[in-house]
């Protein structure tokens, strides 16, 4: 799933890959999906797009937006987008294939679900879309301790941390794939309630939500995932499928995988108390 780290690889690979690029194709919807989304009808995405050049990509939480002069293309968190310099690599199945005038092309596709969308500037009705936009991003500078400490409010107390940090879009672009880590970082289970958590526990909270996310950010998204050139990512997830059952870095116990809130949960039971 495409989270934080991921869409900021992907806008800026993107930005180097296709950037002034013009559409010479689109085919949306050839592989039929039944949790593939799309704005409108896709066999309209065409006539949408063609002859107009790719502007710069940006990410917004977990989304990717990419400008297509007064159009937007915008790929929501479980789309996997890769970029082909020819034709003949492109695979079979996919849910949307825009072809450059040069023949490189973007491809995208769905496994479980996603958002290929494809819209006049300004018309997509969406709210995770509007949120992403407007909510304030952890790794800015405006994200500090003033801001953190407005999330947490009464309705909130009860909640765990897994539900507070990945949950409602409260933190645009967090993710039960990247909160495994920030919360090994700051020593925290997942299943710690908020009302359990100090003045200086949020502090620790707020500096490894910040840390993790630019570790991984910088490591080019995370080894669990794979990039816009199909390359897995450079941040060794310290907490993920590819760990657990594996002694922890810090202090050897081994690591555990629980079913928590519709997901995986991974944790150490030594470092992270509850
Ligand atoms: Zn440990």
């Amino acid at each position: 799933m495409i989270e934080l780290p991921e869409a900021a690889v992907l806008a800026k690979q993107i930005g180097k890959a296709a950037t002034g690029k013009r559409i010479k194709k689109v085919a949306a919807a050839k592989s039929p999906h039944k949790f593939a989304w799309y704005y409108g009808d896709p066999k309209e995405y065409h006539g949408l797009l063609v002859g107009k050049a790719i502007g710069t990509a940006a990410s917004y939480g977990g989304l990717v937006e990419i400008p297509v002069s007064d159009a937007t293309l915008l790929f929501g968190d479980g789309v996997n987008l890769r970029y082909y310099e020819t034709e003949e690599a492109i695979p079979e199945k996919h849910q949307l294939w825009i072809e450059f005038e040069d023949r490189s092309s973007l491809v995208g596709s769905v496994q479980m679900y996603g958002g290929l969308w494809a819209f006049p500037v300004g018309s997509l009705d969406n709210k995770y879309y509007k949120m992403a936009k407007e909510k304030i991003p952890p790794l800015s500078d405006a994200f500090n301790g003033t801001h953190f400490d407005s999330l947490f409010c009464e309705k909130t107390n009860k909640l765990s941390l897994k539900a507070f940090l990945a949950t409602q879009q409260r933190i645009p672009g967090l993710g039960n794939g990247v909160l495994q880590d920030i919360l090994f970082n700051a020593k925290m289970h997942p299943k710690r309630k908020i009302n359990t958590l100090s003045s200086k526990d949020k502090k620790e909270l707020l500096d490894s939500l910040k840390l993790t996310l630019t570790q991984m950010v910088a490591g080019g998204g995370r080894d669990t995932e794979t990039d816009l050139h199909g390359k897995h990512g450079g941040y060794k997830t310290v907490l993920s499928r590819n760990t657990v059952n594996k002694p922890c870095l810090v202090c050897g116990t081994i690591i555990k995988k629980e079913a928590y809130m519709g997901g995986s949960i991974y944790f150490c039971p030594t470092c992270q108390k509850i």
